[in-house]
C-alpha cells in the first residue's frame, strides 16, 4: 500500500503520496523553435510482417531531447542483458546521422535497434493517453528524491517467454527466448524471438503502468473482472493503436477488398509471438479481437441466435486473458460496426453496392478513403477507451461498469450519436451477455451514470481557483495539489457528505460485517482537459476517495476497498460520485469466494487474513 501523510488535527482523512506524485512527472518542456515530432522507423507489429505489407512504418514521436539509453523525460531504456549477438553501445538518438535517417532501419539483427523500437512505442503510447486525458500520467513507480520521474524499460530483460510491468520494480521488463524446431509462419526455426519487437507486446506493458499510475486499486483482485479488465483493457490500447499507421490499414482493407474483417493483419495480436508459441503448422496469434468468423456475425445489429454468436462472458470462465478477451471482442465489434457503416456510404458515393464488399477489387481512392475513415473512428475510440478510467469507480471494476464508464465519456464529450456508436456498444457489451448490474434498460439514459441526488458545490475547486503551471493539465506545484486534495477531504469527510461518496464518516457506527474502517484517503485530484468534436474545450477535475474496511466473514478477516471517484466540474459543483458501497454484502460474499477460488493465487493466507501478494501484473502473465 501506498504511504500515508497523516493530516492533524483532526484526523478525518488522509492524503495518499499519490496526491502529490502528479506534480513529479514533468515531460519535456519544448523550446520554441524546436521540433515537434522525431520521425522513428519501427515494426507496426513484429519483425514477421513483411515490409512490403506496412509492416515497417514511420511513426511521429513526440520531440524531447534524449540521452543515450534512449533516456527522455518519462523512460530510461536499459540495454543491459541482451544476449551475446545483440550486445552493444547504448542508443544515441540524437545522434546528427540517426535524426536526420529516422533513427536505425528496423533489424532484429542490431541490438540497438530494439530500445529505440520500446523507446517509440512506449512515447506513442504515453501520447494516446495525454491527447485523451488532457494531462500527464504519473508513474505509479516510487519516485526518486530528485530530478524526473522515469519508468525503466528493459528491451533484453530476461530470457523467457513473457514479458511484464512491475510497480515493485519499477519497471517494464521484456523476454526473449529462441523459437521451436518448427514454428509456423515465417519464424526462423530455434531462431531468436524478443518480445521487444512486438509492437502489441510494448503498447499492451506500458499500457498496464500508465493504468497503474491512473487507479492503483485496479491492481486488487477482488473480483474476476478486475485482472480480466487489466489485461483486456491494455489489448484494447495495443489494438487501437494499429489504426494510426495508414499503411497498415490501406494494406488491410485492400486485402479485404473493403470487407475489413477477412485481413487478419489488423486484428491479429502479437502475430510472431504467438506462431512462435504455435506447434507446427498451427498458425494462431496469440490473442485475437475478434471471435467469430465471417464479416455478417461480427455486427452490434444482430440480434445473437445459437449458431450465430460471440464467446459470451459467461462461457468465458475466470482466466484473465480469456475473460479480458471477451471485452476486447465487444469494444472491438462496435468498432467495426461503426466503419462499416461509414464505408457503406462510401460505397454508395462510389456507386458500388455494399453488399458487393469483399467480392471484387475497389479503386485505391475508396480504398484510401475507408482506411481513412477507420483511422479516425479508431483514435476516437481509442480517445473515449481511455477517457473512460476516469469514469470508473475506484476499485472492485467489473466490466459492465466498464460500458457504464464508456457512454458516459462519450456522452459528456459529443451530445448527438449520429452514427450509433453508443448504440453499437450497448449492442456489443449485451451480445456478450455483459451487463452492468442495477440497470433496467438497454438504454442511454439508464445506461450512464446519473448525477448525485442533491446539488453538492466545492468552491475551493472551482477552476478559478486552481493554480496551474503555464497551461490546464500541469498543476502549479506540490502544495496546491495537497490544497486541492484537503478541500476535497474536508467536504467528503463532513457527515453530512460522507453518505454521498459511500464512505464511513469518522465515529460514524459501522457498517454490518466491517469489525474496523481505516480514514477515507483522498487518492488524487487531477485536471481532465478535452476538446469536443464541436470545438468546445472541456474541464473537469476528476478525484478518487477511497477507504479500507476490514470484514470478518465465517471466521476470516480481508480488506474491503470502497469509495468515489469525483467528477467536478469548472464552477465546483459534483457532477458524478462513482462509487461502490463496502457494506453490500454481495460484494463481501464475491470477495471472499474469489480469494478463495479463482483468484486464491493473488491472496496469501496467513492464520485467518488474506493480504496481497506482491507484483500482481507479473502474476497474471505468469498464469498464461
Ligand atoms: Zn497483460
Amino acid at each position: 500500500m501506498p504511504k500515508k501523510t497523516s493530516v492533524s488535527p483532526p484526523e478525518l482523512y488522509e492524503l495518499s503520496e499519490r496526491v502529490v506524485r502528479q506534480a513529479s512527472v514533468r515531460p519535456y518542456q519544448r523550446a520554441r523553435g524546436a521540433p515537434l515530432v522525431r520521425p522513428l522507423r519501427l515494426y507496426t507489429l513484429d519483425p514477421s510482417v513483411s515490409d512490403r505489407l506496412g509492416g515497417v512504418a514511420t511513426a511521429n514521436v513526440p520531440y524531447e531531447k534524449l540521452d543515450p539509453g534512449p533516456t527522455g523525460s518519462l523512460f530510461q531504456v536499459n540495454w543491459e542483458g541482451a544476449p551475446a549477438p545483440l550486445r552493444s553501445a547504448p542508443l544515441n538518438l540524437d545522434d546528427p546521422d540517426l535524426l536526420l535517417s529516422g533513427g536505425l532501419a528496423p533489424t532484429p539483427a542490431d541490438g540497438r535497434f530494439h530500445p529505440q523500437m520500446v523507446y517509440a512505442v512506449c512515447s506513442l503510447t504515453y501520447a494516446a493517453f495525454r491527447r485523451a486525458l488532457g494531462r500527464d500520467i504519473a508513474w505509479a513507480t516510487t519516485a526518486p528524491p530528485e530530478g524526473p520521474h522515469r519508468l525503466v524499460v528493459r528491451p533484453f530483460g530476461f530470457r523467457g517467454r513473457n514479458a511484464g510491468y512491475s510497480r515493485e520494480a519499477g519497471d517494464l521488463s521484456f523476454g526473449y527466448f529462441s523459437a521451436g524446431r518448427d514454428p509456423a509462419g515465417f519464424v526462423m526455426p530455434k531462431g531468436l524471438i524478443c518480445t521487444s519487437l512486438s509492437h502489441d507486446i510494448i503498447a499492451h506493458e506500458t499500457t498496464h503502468a500508465l493504468l497503474d499510475g491512473l487507479r492503483s486499486l485496479f491492481q486488487v483482485p477482488t473480483n474476476v473482472d478486475v485482472p480480466a479488465f487489466h489485461e483486456g483493457f491494455a489489448d484494447l490500447v495495443a489494438l487501437f493503436l494499429h489504426f494510426s499507421y495508414a499503411d497498415v490499414v490501406e494494406r488491410g482493407i485492400r486485402e479485404s477488398r473493403g470487407g475489413l474483417l477477412r485481413g487478419t493483419l489488423l486484428t491479429d495480436l502479437a502475430r510472431e509471438f504467438g506462431y512462435a508459441r504455435s506447434k507446427a503448422g498451427r498458425g494462431a496469434a496469440l490473442r485475437s479481437g475478434v471471435d467469430v468468423d465471417g464479416v455478417a456475425a461480427f455486427d452490434s445489429d444482430v440480434p445473437t441466435s445459437s449458431d450465430s454468436r460471440p464467446m459470451s462472458y459467461d462461457e468465458a470462465g475466470t482466466e484473465p486473458h480469456t475473460l479480458g478477451s471477451v471485452l476486447v471482442s465487444a469494444v472491438f465489434e462496435a468498432f467495426t460496426t461503426v466503419v462499416r457503416r461509414k464505408a457503406a456510404r462510401l460505397f454508395s458515393i462510389a456507386g458500388l453496392d455494399f453488399r458487393t464488399a469483399g467480392q471484387a477489387p475497389i479503386s485505391d481512392a475508396l480504398v484510401k478513403a475507408i482506411a481513412q475513415e477507420a483511422s479516425d473512428v479508431a483514435s476516437q475510440f481509442l480517445n473515449v477507451c481511455i477517457r473512460a478510467i476516469d469514469y470508473c469507480p475506484p476499485a472492485d471494476m467489473e466490466l459492465g461498469e466498464y460500458l457504464r464508464a464508456l457512454l458516459t465519456a462519450d456522452t459528456e464529450m459529443e451530445r448527438s450519436d449520429k452514427w450509433g456508436f453508443r448504440e453499437s456498444l450497448m449492442r456489443s457489451f449485451r451480445r456478450r451477455s455483459i451487463c452492468p448490474d442495477h440497470v433496467q434498460f438497454l438504454t442511454e439514459d439508464a445506461m450512464v451514470w446519473r448525477s448525485p441526488d442533491v446539488t453538492l458545490t466545492i468552491p475551493e475547486l472551482a477552476f478559478r481557483e486552481l493554480r496551474f503551471d503555464g497551461e490546464p493539465g500541469q498543476p502549479a506545484d506540490v502544495k496546491e495539489l495537497r490544497r486541492q486534495a484537503h478541500a476535497l477531504g474536508r467536504f467528503v469527510t463532513a457527515p453530512e457528505h460522507a453518505r454521498v461518496f459511500r464512505l464511513v464518516a469518522p465515529g460514524a457506527p459501522l457498517p454490518k460485517g466491517i469489525v474496523q474502517a481505516s480514514p477515507p484517503t483522498v487518492e488524487s485530484v487531477r485536471v481532465s482537459r478535452r476538446v469536443a468534436p464541436d470545438g468546445r474545450v472541456l474541464f473537469d477535475l476528476v478525484a478518487e476517495v477511497t477507504q479500507s474496511c476490514t470484514v470478518r466473514r465465517a471466521g476470516d478477516l480481508f480488506d474491503v476497498n470502497g469509495g468515489s471517484t469525483i467528477v467536478i466540474d469548472p464552477h465546483g459543483e459534483v457532477r458524478y460520485a462513482i462509487y461502490k458501497k463496502f457494506d453490500s454484502e454481495t460484494r463481501q460474499a464475491r470477495q471472499h469466494a474469489a480469494m478463495r477460488g479463482p483468484l486464491a493465487m493473488f491472496w496469501k493466507k496467513t492464520g485467518r487474513r488474506f493480504d496481497l501478494q506482491p507484483n500482481v501484473l507479473r502474476l497474471i502473465h505468469a498464469s498464461r
